[in-house]
């Protein structure tokens, strides 16, 4: 292994500090200072380094970040502090008798100094910091013991890998808990996409980040976008923190995310005043919020309260009331996707809920139908949260019918009959069946749609018929429909069959986003299509693509590009493509305005020194419409070669790509 000089070890450590301060201002501060593509290339850099001096990497580099490899199950980790959970109240009256036991406890008789805090609604964890690293991490389980997912909250990154050196004298040991959170606007997206691909979407942002959280493979965890909040320490005795307030301004210092609705309040009508505005402002938040924590400030007098059963007697749960409302019923429908996914759809007697009548609520998946045992007429309570579709959350048994059946998730694929799985990390079950007709209709239909082929008039309808007729069997055959053949269908009238061939024969000369899209390969839609198309430019090399490129592509990751493996490897796909080649369809290199340049669809790859930062050469790279990535691949045009090259010049040769060097280069400019 080569030794790293000084100036390389200096670089190395100047970089880990300007990506995380980066990071900081990102994921903290919410107002970033350089653009992801700049970013992007610091990281790169980083990587570069400790690929080649792996006995560099230190563990607060932002490289361990991304994810390792996948445990088997998590660890119990027993914590020296419990984690208390808290007493409820949900009324003025309610809060002002906690007021009223404060001030008993403390034989006090004006107002207490309190801390409120908007209670988010996530997952409640805590970090281990010894030394100033952060070494283990847990969620709060039992509050004794919880589960050790330490790899997957070091991927989070707003949580500091290791605080400064001053608190790591001054406190060896510090255990900082808080919640992890997605918000809202990041949880819609992600759901988006997740429908977008086919993939079951996530119940609420809650269940997103409990779930992301709980990934055996931190990889996963790593591409979900969660937030931790920090809101105190464990240890109330530490010296310097003699208040609640004190942590948040000690946290915060030390890089942590702090809400921003935190306030410190004398007195019970002021707190009272404080839930207003909260509830009010509650629609607005990014993120979920069911309430408001007050805690009494000064930990001396936590201290003298103590706490009763597991519950402290210095801090309450003041809960928002929420938007329920009672339904009934009617009957459960199975819905199958384009890729399987069985849903379990309860409808529902028309009720309205905040000002919207509802007669559909998700079951979401096979453990929230057994978790709520519903039966058929069963009286329940909806909630209605944000836009989000309306759930439900409670079964009033007592109201149940006599003698009614209980919903059971079907063994059986309710459209083709075939026995279903449930795949190994999903809460889904899934129709394993291609043949199955629900999923060829909807893969008829995302085939068509206006991410895809976009052909007009078909929707639906049409593509029930078709397949029922027995006029298509799989997208491909849509090319060789006739009108003669649509004409014998249900209301189909020479104009309207005339203008749906037309619409086909328009679609054959289509873009390489939109047959990537409209494949239908889970988790390739409209955003990874795009980035396929950009990255290999033709179908051809898309076609060659092996796992290494594709998962090293951002945005496409380890389980996508294996999923893009398989179905280039499926023979019925193979046929399929060839079918559609066969049928007319053309499959045109990808060109965007920003590729009309001299390097246009051209991948390069940089390695070795080079008289001007890599930097240089990757804007004019990709300012004359190229492309550069990070590893040498079948699809990949040249190699811009420096000196002390390394194993990317092995590579390159190996695989019969071009070398060329900084004159050559410029040359082709
Ligand atoms: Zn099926």
């Amino acid at each position: 292994m080569a030794q790293p000089d000084k100036k390389l070890f200096s670089e190395y450590e100047k970089l880990k500090d300007e990506i995380n301060y980066h990071n900081r201002l990102y994921y903290v501060l919410d107002r970033p200072e350089i653009s992801d593509a700049e970013y992007d290339i610091l990281f790169d850099r980083l990587l570069e380094i400790e690929k080649k001096h792996p006995d560099l990497v230190t563990p607060d580099s932002p490289s361990q970040r991304v994810g390792t490899e996948p445990s088997k199950k998590f660890e119990p980790v027993r914590r020296r502090v419990p984690m208390l959970s808290l007493q409820k109240v949900t009324t003025a009256e309610e809060f002002a008798e906690f007021d009223r036991r404060v001030r008993e406890g403390l034989e006090k008789t004006e107002n207490i100094e309190y801390v409120t805090e908007p209670k988010l609604d996530g997952l409640a964890v805590e970090l281990v910091y010894e030394n100033g690293w952060f070494t283990l991490g847990s969620t709060r389980g039992d509050g004794v013991t919880g589960e050790n997912i330490t790899l997957n909250l070091k991927t989070i990154k707003n949580i500091p890998l290791k605080l400064s050196d001053k608190t790591a004298r001054t406190y060896p040991l510090l255990e900082v808990r808080g919640e992890v959170i997605m918000r809202k606007s990041a949880f819609e997206k992600l759901n988006r996409k997740l429908t977008e691909n086919g993939t079951a979407p996530l119940a609420n942002p809650r269940n997103g980040a409990a779930g992301s959280l709980r990934q055996l493979d931190p990889k996963i965890t790593a591409a979900r976008p969660l937030l931790f909040y920090a809101y105190g320490v464990s240890d109330t005795t530490l010296p310097g923190l003699g208040r609640q307030s004190d942590t948040f301004v000690f946290l915060e210092k030390e890089g942590f995310l702090i809400n921003e609705h935190i306030k410190t309040i004398t007195g019970l009508n002021k707190v009272e005043k404080e839930f207003q505005r909260l509830t009010e402002l509650r629609p607005e938040l990014d993120y979920e919020i069911d309430g408001m924590v007050v805690k009494v400030n000064d930990f001396a007098a936590q201290d003298l309260l103590g706490q009763i059963s597991r519950a402290p007697r210095w801090a309450v749960a003041w809960k928002f009331k929420a938007e329920l409302a009672e339904s009934v019923i009617q009957t459960v429908e199975f819905s199958v996707g384009r890729t399987g996914v069985i849903t379990p759809i309860a409808k529902l007697k028309p009720t309205r809920v905040s000002g919207v009548t509802v007669s559909n609520a998700s079951l979401h998946n096979e453990d929230e139908l057994n978790r709520l045992e519903i039966h058929l007429g069963d009286t329940v309570i909806i909630r209605r949260a944000g836009d989000v579709i309306p759930e439900v959350v409670e079964v009033k048994t007592d109201k149940r019918p006599e003698g009614s059946r209980k919903v059971k998730y079907p063994a059986k694929c309710p459209s083709c009959g075939e026995a279903i799985v449930r795949l190994e990390g999903e809460a889904a079950h899934r129709c394993l069946n291609p043949a199955c007709p629900a999923q060829v209709e909807g893969r008829l239909i995302h085939f068509a749609s206006k991410g895809g082929f976009d052909i007009e008039g078909l929707g639906d309808k049409l593509a029930r018929q078709l397949i029922r007729e027995k006029l298509v069997a799989e997208p491909a055959d849509l090319f060789y429909l006739t009108k003669e053949q649509l004409l014998p269908l249900d209301l189909m009238a020479e104009k309207k069959a005339q203008n749906i061939i037309d619409a086909i024969d328009r679609s054959r000369r289509t873009s390489l986003p939109r047959i990537l899209n409209a494949l239908g390969i889970i988790g390739v839609g409209e955003t990874a299509a795009q980035l396929l198309a950009e990255q290999f430019g033709s179908f051809e090399k898309f076609r060659r693509a092996d796992l290494e490129t594709l998962e090293n592509i951002p945005g496409i990751g380890r389980v996508i590009a294996k999923n893009i493996i398989d179905f280039l490897a499926g023979e019925g796909n193979r046929r399929m493509i060839e079918k559609m080649k066969a049928g007319g369809v053309q499959f045109p290199d990808y060109t965007s305005s920003k590729t009309s340049g001299k390097l246009s669809g051209k991948i390069f790859v940089i390695t070795g020194t080079l008289s001007q930062p890599r930097n240089y050469y990757k804007n004019l790279i990709e300012e004359n419409g190229g492309k550069v990535t990070g590893s040498v691949s079948g699809s990949t045009d040249y190699l811009l070669c420096g000196t002390d090259p390394g194993s990317k010049l092995a590579k390159a040769k190996k695989l019969e790509v071009a070398v060329i060097d900084e004159d050559q280069f410029r040359k082709m400019l």
